[in-house]
């Protein structure tokens, strides 16, 4: 690896996704090779029980800007972007899922707001017939409407983790099981600026979703309470004076 630290760090979390990384690296390959900035694509691998593993060491082994560790047993989605955050290198961390229902041709977008931003947070648009089935779509929506109402909050689309932001606001958060999806909120309280856009959800490339409805809507709400409590004990304070 070189000494040389990239603009963009794009941090994936994998859980038995052994269909999709190939494609994915590819994909984000042609996706940033066109906009002339650095970057690395960090894996984090959660414990797979297929053969994830085994094609990220290869990828790495091809590609040096692929850098690739892997937990000993599933710790679940927030853990594993937290380990690739936490490794990660780049001026700007995105954080993509790995199969391709983020598209990385929406990289300059999210690069572009950045400029004006310190989070800039994906919603997803979507299209008929396409992305996703209509319960999961319906079970997001429901879920986000209640995070919203209960911590007070205006994200548009909280599940969508196709994220970027500057390297520096992950070193101010404490992340918790679950809490990829507050992300946005975290970072509120710490003072940064966040703002939306628009992002294209394709359909998931092969495998299959990690999620049901109950983890989706109900596992989530445990969660929400306690970002609801720290929302409200958030330290707010200006020293106004100062002696010695
Ligand atoms: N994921 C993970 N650990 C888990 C569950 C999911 O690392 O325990 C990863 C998964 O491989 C994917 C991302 O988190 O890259 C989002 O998962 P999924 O696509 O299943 O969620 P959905 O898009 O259906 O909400
Ligand atoms: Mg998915």
């Amino acid at each position: 690896m070189s000494d040389e630290r990239p603009v963009l760090s794009l941090v994936v979390p994998v859980y038995n996704e052994e269909d999709n990384l190939q494609p994915l690296a590819v994909a984000v390959r042609k996706a940033i090779e066109p906009m002339d900035v650095s970057y690395e694509l960090i894996l984090t691998d959660d414990g797979s029980k297929d053969g994830s593993w085994e094609i990220m060491k290869a990828l790495a082994a091809r590609d040096s800007r692929i850098r690739v560790q892997k937990f000993a047993c599933n710790r679940g989605e927030t853990a594993a972007s937290e380990a690739g955050m936490r490794a990660a290198r780049g001026r700007y961390i995105v954080t993509i899922d790995a199969d391709l229902q983020n598209d990385p041709n929406d990289l300059p977008k999210f690069l572009d707001a950045l400029q004006t931003h310190d989070v800039v947070c994906g919603t997803r648009v979507a299209v008929r017939g396409q992305g996703d089935n209509f319960i999961k779509v319906t079970s997001s929506r429901i879920a986000n409407w209640v995070r919203n109402k209960l911590s007070e909050e205006n994200i548009s689309d909280a599940g969508c983790t196709y994220r970027a932001f500057k390297r520096e606001c992950v070193d101010k958060v404490k992340l918790y099981r679950g809490m990829h999806r507050f992300l946005p909120t975290l970072f509120k309280m710490e003072g940064y600026t966040v703002t939306e856009i628009p992002v294209t959800n394709n359909p998931r490339l092969a495998g299959e979703s990690k999620y049901g409805v109950w983890n989706r809507l109900f596992k989530s709400f445990h969660d929400l309470l306690a970002v609801r409590w720290m929302k409200k004990r958030v330290l707010d304070y200006k020293i106004a004076e100062r002696v010695n």
